[in-house]
């Protein structure tokens, strides 16, 4: 018998709920003093997220700043300087035949939401969509990934000192509590992880008819194009594809290159892996582990031997494995079944990109693709005919780090995105409210109608 956690979570919901019925989330100066408090949390606390982003991944420090903690303060910053613009809310215009009155948009906060978060940016993916909670003007509640509990631990601390447990508390445990959690009565899911468990949620979530936003995974492509800067495809590839060792929900998941240039991208790319993590990656300071030996030993049996270029060597003990490149890929490997989520790059070569594009279009809809061409109209033609969540040109994870344009998926790779004003508005219910005079009335609409139907179709 599993832990029955459904009155726990009743609870704590309803004290969430009391302290949202006070209204003081919904002040926008409160907003502002509790995004600052969080900035001077994770300042505070920089160190000792460092340490553990470092026990649950072997992050360097250079990562966990730029992926994972400056990225959030600066994040904050941005929500910091806009908030007051966003939660102002909109006049917008009202038809003639209302003549008399005023519309406008007025933001408001959904309630009390949960955030589900995955192992792979364990303190970004939490605090991210946090702050465009709080910007909002939500309770939450957070529920970090069991897979990494150093992470986890640490954000517990400074969530508890930081915040007033009827506003935002965290909770650590297990799937048998993240089940009961979606099927609790919350006012919004946003849940980061697998299609697999984004499933899960989603059917729970729709029991109660609650709204989720769904950031997920797939296979993420990359399309080396013959008009391609080879030498700036190779580095950026190898950056996009090992940072996190490959743990990163938009990393190029495989390549495709065309056969004219694929075997000079082949010697750049296998030259880079060097030039960035030296002749022994196990030994670089700047090379990530795999979270654990489950997720390893899958990453083993994706590996072909007899296909592997570089890299291929892993130790289960360090929770190692090479960045390994795989050539002589067929669209039918096991390799190019799911999203590897890890440090193996399978390499197909193309003839035809015609054929590329209907290949990626067959599978479902990826959470990025990138494409390395000089040639405009291929990219054109790439962004036109293929749909994906969002991606970049000539680069690869880079559009993920902008607060201007919205970052989720499609189809099975997402619903909903954020980022921005983008997370202020994707926690927000956007109330419509007319408000008419009563200093006159035309009763156009009301009975009896007699002949107006006529005036109303001309
Ligand atoms: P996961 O789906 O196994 O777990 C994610 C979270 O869901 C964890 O906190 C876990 O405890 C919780 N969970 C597990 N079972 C649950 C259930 N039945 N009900 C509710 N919650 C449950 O994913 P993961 O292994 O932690 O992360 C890897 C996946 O996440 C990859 O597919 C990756 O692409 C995806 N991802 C997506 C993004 C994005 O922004 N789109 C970012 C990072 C990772």
């Amino acid at each position: 018998m599993g832990t029955d956690y459904s009155n726990e979570i009743k609870g704590f919901l309803k004290i969430h709920r009391d302290y949202f019925e006070t209204g003081r989330t919904k002040d926008v100066d409160f907003r502002i003093e509790q995004l600052k408090r969080l900035k001077d949390a994770i300042q505070s606390y920089e160190g000792e997220i460092m340490e553990a982003l470092h026990k649950d991944l072997r992050k360097p420090p250079f990562e966990s700043f730029a992926t994972e903690i400056g990225y959030v303060k600066d994040s904050i910053g941005y929500t910091l300087k806009h908030i007051r613009g966003w939660a102002k809310g909109q006049k917008v215009k009202t038809p003639m035949v209302h003549f008399g009155a005023r519309s406008a948009i007025h933001p408001e906060p959904y309630g009390t939401v949960l955030i589900i978060a995955p192992w792979n940016y364990p303190f970004q993916l939490m605090i991210e969509p946090m702050i465009g909670a709080m910007a909002a003007g939500n309770c939450i509640v957070l529920k970090p990934s069991e897979y990494a509990p150093h992470v986890g631990k640490v954000m517990e601390k400074m969530i508890g000192e930081c915040f007033d447990e009827r506003y935002v508390r965290m909770i650590i445990g297990d799937r048998e509590l993240a089940t009961a959690l979606v099927n609790s009565d919350f006012d919004y899911i946003f849940f980061t992880g697998s299609v697999l468990v984004g499933k899960i949620v989603m059917e729970a979530a729709a029991k109660h008819l609650i709204p989720v936003t769904l950031e997920l995974g797939g296979k993420s492509p990359c399309i080396v194009d013959k008009h391609g800067n080879l030498a700036v495809a190779a580095e950026r590839i190898i950056w996009g594809k090992f940072v996190n060792a490959g743990q990163t929900c938009v990393a190029p998941d495989y390549l495709l290159v065309h056969r004219e240039v694929k075997e000079e991208l082949m010697q750049r790319l296998i030259m880079t892996i060097r030039k960035f993590y030296g002749d022994n990656p196990a030994s670089s300071p700047d090379y990530c582990r795999i979270i654990n030996k489950k997720h390893l030993k899958r990453l083993v049996n994706l590996l072909e031997q007899e296909k592997i270029i570089t890299g291929g060597n892993y130790d289960l003990d360090d929770l190692y494995m090479a960045p390994t490149l795989m050539d002589q890929v067929s669209w039918e490997d096991p390799v190019m079944a799911d999203e590897i989520f890890g440090p193996i790059l399978p390499i197909i070569p193309y003839d035809d990109l015609d054929d590329v594009i209907h290949r990626i279009n067959q599978r479902p809809k990826p959470l990025a693709l990138y494409l390395f061409t000089e040639n405009r109209e291929i990219q054109d033609l790439v962004m036109q005919r293929i749909s994906f969540g969002g991606g970049c040109i000539n680069d690869t994870l880079s559009h993920v780090a902008s607060p201007y344009i919205p970052f989720g998926g499609v189809g099975a790779s997402g619903i909903g995105a954020y980022h921005g004003k983008n997370s202020f508005d994707l926690f927000s219910h956007h109330k419509s409210i007319m408000r008419k005079t009563t200093k006159f009335s035309i009763p156009l609409a009301f009975p009896p109608y007699g002949e107006r139907i006529h005036w109303l179709k001309k």
